[in-house]
């Protein structure tokens, strides 16, 4: 199905690797600052378990009926995975403080988005709705890269308590927004999370392959296919402004 501009209302977006990079890069460096904390905290950190614990914690909420991870849960894991110990309080805080602040860091607004999403401002509502467990996080990013405002509805899966391609954070969005799924586009790069997720809630997909992704899936048999590819998110402007 083509997508007809005139019917929709609303563009919705993934953050990570379709509007930010967040890809095999910015988790290396997270990984970096991980062991450095957790040497600090328990001493020697065994990086492969750490890596190896947090990659499954990643894929965790797509085998666990699609829900979203809590960061808390997330630290204790962690630093039990890595240590085989049940740590203090406020060194689970710690940790969870620390996640939050390489987030944040590593979150960087490519040059021209800025002026895309002001340019689609002009003619559509709209949206974000993002994978994360930890809510604040994606939020005060959005400040950092001045994108808080830009945005009239944000819903982030770690508010909701499941992660897209379930319903529910999908449903969060076009409730606050009041529009139906036909009126909305939602533009992804995860093809599980975003093409499925959008297209079994009724709503036009664009699939982006701008960014390697940490993370991604498999088409598997009788998939929905997104009703536009795009390798740039440049290329909004033609398919979305004709
Ligand atoms: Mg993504």
């Amino acid at each position: 199905m083509p997508i007809t501009p005139d019917k929709i209302k609303a563009l919705c977006f993934d953050l990570g690797n379709t509007l930010i990079e967040f890809g095999p890069r910015q988790i290396a460096y997270q990984y970096a600052a991980l062991v450095k904390v957790l040497t600090e905290l328990f001493g020697f950190c065994d990086a492969s378990r750490l890596k190896a614990a947090r990659d499954s914690q990643i894929v965790a909420p797509f085998s666990s009926g699609y829900k979203e991870n809590n960061p808390r849960v997330l630290c204790e894991e962690l630093i039990r995975g890595v240590y085989d110990i049940v740590p203090q309080q406020c060194q689970v805080e710690r940790l969870i403080q620390t996640r939050y602040e390489l987030f944040v860091r590593a979150v960087e607004l490519p040059d021209g988005v800025m002026a895309l999403l002001n340019k689609l401002r002009r003619r559509y509502r709209l949206g974000l709705l993002s994978n994360y467990p930890c809510s604040r996080s994606v939020r005060d990013s959005l400040v950092k890269i001045g994108l808080s405002e830009i945005f009239e509805v944000v819903v982030v899966s770690g508010d909701v308590g499941y992660v897209k391609p379930h319903a529910k954070p999908f449903e969060s969005m076009l409730l606050q927004l009041g529009l139906h799924p036909s009126e909305c586009v939602y533009i992804g790069d995860n093809w599980l999370a975003d093409v499925q997720g959008a297209k079994r809630m009724g709503m036009c997909s664009i699939f982006t392959t701008q960014y390697v992704p940490y993370e991604s899936f498999e088409p598997a048999e009788k998939d929905h296919s997104p009703d536009a590819r795009i390798e740039h998110l440049n290329e909004l402007e033609e398919l979305l402004l004709p």
